[in-house]
């Protein structure tokens, strides 16, 4: 209630659609909630010592604000994703500096709208080593389920999960791979669900949650590092939303790309023999 309360000021919705638990739960001791339900638990993995791991800068992005009025999808709540997934970005940043494993570069702040050029010269400028974008997803199928100043409100409580999107073309195509597993694979261990799947968008991965980009789509390709997006979540979704609000799935999720990351650029090296 307290969430709701703090992040949006829609009327609140009626108790039958807001709880995905069913009553069974109160009586039932061995009921699971399921993700993203709001008492569904999500694992902070363990952090490994970061032994053999190779300097490292993390470039993260914020999705969108390329230009004036490109903002992204708009949320079950109203939320903007140009917005969730600066906000977001920073208290993955901020999480991943306590940590210490990594530089990490901030791509985009609030009130800057660099274009995609920008972006891509920036990270090549710091050296980044991998190349991670945020956004939010807007899948549906949708209905309206409000209305705010601006129009209709979309909702779809059908399709909640997070997508690891990478490009298998060109010399850099299996390291972008390497990455992308790693971080589905991450975020699967922290208990998040992934994205069931698309039609036409984007090809399934053998990992759960990823997925392979038909569009071409110039973040995946152009960086001069690999490059992934993660669609942290389905922004129709009501309760996903929500819980994406929460300390809770911001630690969650850094411990994922934390330890993916450390994973990804660990040197292996042959122990030696005695
Ligand atoms: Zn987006």
């Amino acid at each position: 209630m307290l969430v709701w309360m703090l992040t949006s000021c829609a009327p609140m919705p009626a108790a039958a659609e807001r709880s995905r638990v069913p009553e069974l739960a109160v009586e039932d001791p061995g009921f699971a909630a399921v993700w993203p339900a709001p008492d569904a638990p999500l694992d902070v993995l363990p952090t490994t010592a970061p032994r053999g791991l190779a300097d490292t800068t993390v470039y993260l992005m914020a999705g969108h604000a390329n230009g004036p009025g490109k903002d992204g999808n708009k949320g079950v709540h109203g939320q903007i994703e140009a917005e969730v997934s600066l906000w977001t970005v920073e208290e993955l940043a901020r999480r991943l500096e306590a940590l210490g494993w990594f530089e990490v570069i901030v791509g985009r702040r609030a009130g800057e709208r660099p274009s995609y050029g920008a972006r891509i010269r920036h990270a090549e400028r710091v050296g980044a080593d991998v190349f991670i974008e945020l956004h939010t997803d807007a899948r549906g199928p949708l209905h309206v389920w409000a209305t705010d100043p601006e129009g209709e409100v979309y909702r779809n409580d059908g399709s909640p999960g997070f997508s690891v999107l990478y490009n298998e073309g060109g010399p850099l195509g299996p390291e972008r791979q390497r990455l992308a597993q790693e971080v589905g694979n991450a975020l699967l261990a922290t208990g998040l669900p992934p994205c069931p799947g698309y039609v036409d968008l984007y090809d399934a991965d053998p990992v759960p949650g990823v997925f392979i980009d038909r569009r071409g789509l110039m973040m995946l390709r152009r960086p001069t590092m690999p490059s992934i997006i993660i669609e942290t979540h389905n922004a129709k979704d009501f309760e996903e939303s929500l819980r994406w609000r929460e300390e809770g799935t911001l630690d969650a999720f850094a411990s994922a790309v934390a330890e993916a990351v450390r994973a990804y650029r660990t040197v292996t090296s042959e122990e030696p023999t005695r």
